[in-house]
């Protein structure tokens, strides 16, 4: 969608699409007319939030949906009532559509459930976060793997019927025994000779609530000697008495996640099912499913790529959710955390979500992505898209002794070296100014060429000043700095062109206004914290830092969807704590890579 205020550059959008394993299997499928349309779904459990590794699924699937004119399901595996939540439905689905929104343009043969793509609008409110450039007039709507409960019930019985299927009674833990291991040899189930009608009987009583949970479940009769232990006859539905997010009181059997995954996929015409490397072994239990279901073609097919893992973080949803229960971070959307909602929040745009995820590329082998590659990806869309503005973190006080008291003058700033129809802006300066605390040093290290003693610098945009005099308090604190300016310095005076080694940043004492600023690092020290042991053994304890920032008037009137670079500092942007009397910055990111340093040093 065409926004105003940023008409969107060359990027990720318009560049052309990746290639991989995946995309040559499609193109081969598309070029062979195997399908009339290609078909993909992107197939959360509604069990946690989503993190950067579903990110990658997601911009896989929907991806490939858009470059092959297919559509995308983003589809609720919603089967285990326990674990499962409606708060969890929502965020996935605010997520995805907060994802994909860029693309919406391009149609991505979105279907949602009961429109049509051509009519949908966001009827909810406007997120916070949703600026203009990422909101969207198409939502993606899920389906629910819950809708079909009647009719993957059906599948079963009909399993049972042609004695493909039939009920067990021993419990889960006999079951998981006597499944033996791939180099263990199993035990078959007393009950696998059990009569159909004894079988199709047994399991209707389950249906009906006959049987406590754990009793009894519904096993496919596949093969107890197989090396691939999934294929020994698995469970696929067993009985749990729990209220469903979705289905309510409907059910008190369910079935399991193999079960319906490939029928799910089928009922929604999936041409290419595509799942992470770990559910390469349970493949020919799905394909035995349809096969003996002897269902009308074409069936789906399952695909496996590698799982992203990106270093100094963790990615499972449990250990994320044990990060929110214990209160370690502030919720699932905390800046540090590495959920696409914590993501969002600390102010990464969408499409440098979507510009990693295509250029990690998608293989079939598992390893750790750098996190510098992530970095690498914002900073790059931030230098290109997010505004130039003013900010002080640690203010220093630098008085210019030869303006006078009441000096106010404008400077122009450029808003964005990269995108000149951004255009400029008035900043006001005037006799009291703030500097970095980090910009002064009383007695500096060789190559410093910020401010010290009897040194000159130049003020960005302003006057080349000189430091006279280092005020301090009784304990020895410097309070103040006192400076003279060389009048002739400002742009179009006679000493313009003046070389002076450093230039800073600074904010007009009497027009800068106090913010809060919340600097983030890293979660964890170590770059594989679930390598062994206890994760949460290497938390990083100084993840979060908060400031009181100074920062020029114009950012008064900043707006949750833009992103700012203070200048020298990172990049920023709005978080949603803000109150109208105080309003709360995340820092994005750094303008550098400074781990590496920090770590050295340490
Ligand atoms: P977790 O193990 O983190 O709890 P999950 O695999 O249980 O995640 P699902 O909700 O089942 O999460 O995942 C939905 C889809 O996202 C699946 O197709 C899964 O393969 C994919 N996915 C999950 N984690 C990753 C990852 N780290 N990288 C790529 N795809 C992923
Ligand atoms: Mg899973």
């Amino acid at each position: 969608m065409a926004n105003p205020t940023h008409p969107s550059p060359a990027g990720a959008e318009s560049a052309p699409a990746p290639s991989d394993f995946i995309r040559d299997i499609v193109k081969a499928d598309v070029a062979a007319g195997k399908y009339k349309k290609i078909v993909t779904r992107f197939p959360p459990e509604p069990n946690g939030y989503l993190h950067i590794g579903h990110a990658k699924s997601i911009c896989l699937n929907f991806g490939i949906a858009r470059e092959f004119q297919g559509q995308c399901n983003l589809r609720m595996d919603d089967t285990n009532p326990t674990k499962e939540d409606v708060e969890y439905v929502e965020s996935i689905q605010q997520d995805v559509n907060w994802l994909i929104a860029g693309w919406a343009d391009d149609r991505l043969g979105l279907k949602p459930k009961g429109k049509t793509p051509d009519t949908i609008t966001v009827d909810a409110k406007p997120d916070f976060y949703l600026g203009p450039a990422e909101s969207s007039t198409t939502a993606v709507e899920p389906f629910y793997a819950s809708d079909y409960f009647d009719q993957i019930y059906e599948y079963a019985l009909q399993l049972v019927k042609k004695g493909k299927a039939y009920v067990c009674d021993h419990t889960a833990e006999e079951v998981d025994k006597m499944r033996g291991a791939p180099d263990k040899q199993s035990e078959q189930s007393h009950y696998r000779d059990r009569s159909i009608e004894e079988s199709l009987d047994l399991f209707q009583r389950m249906r009906a609530g006959e049987f406590p949970d754990g009793t009894r479940t519904l096993r496919a009769k596949i093969d107890m000697l197989s090396p691939n232990i999934w294929m020994r006859d698995p469970v696929i539905y067993r009985i749990r008495h729990a209220e469903h997010h979705h289905t309510g009181n409907a059910w008190c059997i369910y079935p399991m996640y193999d079960f319906a995954h490939c029928l799910s996929d089928y009922i929604e015409g999936i041409t290419h099912s595509i799942c992470t490397l770990e559910f390469e072994v349970h493949r020919p239990l799905y394909d035995w499913i349809l096969e003996n279901l002897g269902l009308p073609r074409p069936l789906p097919h399952q695909f496996e790529f590698a799982r992203l893992s990106v270093g100094y973080t963790i990615m499972s949803k449990r250990k994320l959710l044990q990060l929110v229960n214990e209160k370690i971070v502030t919720g699932w959307d905390d800046p540090r955390m590495p959920t696409i909602s914590g993501i969002r929040r600390r102010g990464v745009p969408a499409r440098a979500l979507r510009q990693f995820a295509y250029n990690i590329g998608v293989t079939k082998y598992n390893g750790i992505t750098d996190v510098a590659v992530l970095e690498h990806v914002i900073r790059t869309d931030l230098n290109q898209h997010a505004q130039r503005r003013l900010g002080v973190l640690r203010p220093l006080k630098v008085v210019i002794t030869n303006l006078p008291e009441n000096h106010v003058e404008q400077f122009d700033a450029v808003n964005n070296p990269e995108d000149p129809a951004a255009g400029k802006r008035h900043v006001p300066f005037g006799r009291t100014v703030c500097i970095e605390r980090d910009d002064f040093m009383e007695t500096p290290p060789p190559k410093y060429f910020r401010l010290r003693p009897g040194g000159e610098v130049r003020l960005k945009y302003a006057y080349v000043i000189k430091c006279d005099e280092v005020v301090k308090d009784a304990a020895g604190n410097i309070v103040e700095l006192r400076c003279t300016a060389d009048l002739g310095s400002k742009l179009g005076g006679p000493t313009a062109n003046r070389k002076v080694k450093g230039t800073i940043h600074w904010v007009s004492a009497a027009h800068a206004f106090e913010a809060e600023v919340r600097l983030y690092d890293r979660l964890f020290t170590v770059s594989e914290p679930d390598a062994e042991g206890d994760f949460k053994k290497h938390i990083n304890p100084h993840s979060l830092e908060v400031v009181t920032a100074k920062l020029e008037p114009s950012l008064a009137k900043a707006s949750a969807g833009e992103r700012y670079q203070f200048e020298r500092l990172g990049y920023f942007a709005l978080d949603p704590d803000t109150q109208p009397a105080r309003p709360v910055f995340n820092r994005t990111i750094t303008l550098k890579d400074t781990w590496a340093k920090e770590q050295q040093k340490a």
